[in-house]
């Protein structure tokens, strides 16, 4: 027993204390930070650093945050909560269903053009009612026309899939329209000319897909996928 006692101090004592892993983690890449983050927040160990008095002191003049996050604006994933981040440590773009228009994209580049973000991660989520609409309807009424219309040509491969008659979208229709449609936006920003386009050829950024799961807490990360041209090609005629 007293063993065991012996045991638990140890590993309460070897843990870094929160303030501890505020001053190291910077050092670390932004995907790991992004990642180690997530396992606090799933785990119910959120650290909650970076949003003391003195963070936003030294924030008021100036911002260096580590990571875009390109989100959906649903509640239930604000990424400073889901990735366990403070003050200033990201930029976040929120649009329903991570739908880039112009003025998403001219806060993207601002970030990356001033203050020299080089990690993009579009986080798309479980059971995203933006995308669920748009498979089910295609169009929708009064200004919610215009994300259907960003969103339905990226999940035009899960539409196809709808079985003739069905009544509501299986859950793992909508899960991979979900995830297709993360897939168009990293390829949209990836081949946004000129500015992103450049950096992403010169390796000199990095634009990543994630799914957040509603149930686990749970980020999983997208493997990286090949340029479509067709897509790029469609993205730069927008412009
Ligand atoms: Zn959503």
């Amino acid at each position: 027993m007293r063993t065991l006692l012996w045991l638990c101090t140890g590993l309460v004592l070897c843990a870094p204390a929160p303030q501890q892993r505020a001053a190291t983690e910077p050092a670390l890449d932004p995907l790991e930070r992004l990642k180690l983050g997530n396992q606090r927040y799933q785990s119910g160990q959120a650290a909650h650093f970076n949003q003391e008095r003195d963070r936003r002191l030294d924030l008021a003049r100036a911002q260096h945050p580590f990571a875009l996050v390109v989100g959906c604006a649903d509640s239930r994933v604000p990424p400073e909560i889901v990735f366990d981040q403070g003050l200033g440590d990201l930029f976040v773009v929120r649009c329903a269903g991570e739908a880039l228009d112009d003025l998403a994209l001219a806060s993207i580049e601002y970030a990356v053009l001033h203050l020299d973000v080089r990690t993009i991660v579009v986080l798309g989520h479980e059971r995203c009612g933006a995308v669920q609409a748009t498979l089910e309807r295609g169009e929708l009424p009064g200004h919610l026309k215009y994300l259907a219309r960003a969103i339905a040509p990226h999940i035009e491969d899960a539409r196809r899939r709808i079985p003739a008659g069905a009544v509501e979208i299986a859950p793992d229709l909508l899960d991979l329209a979900v995830v297709q449609n993360v897939r168009a936006v990293v390829a949209e920003l990836e081949a946004c000319e000129p500015i992103l386009s450049d950096l992403s050829h010169t390796g000199e950024l990095r634009v990543v897909g994630a799914r957040y799961d509603l149930d686990s807490g749970a980020v999983e990360w997208l493997p990286a996928q090949a340029a479509e041209p067709a897509r790029a090609q469609r993205n730069s005629a927008r412009r």
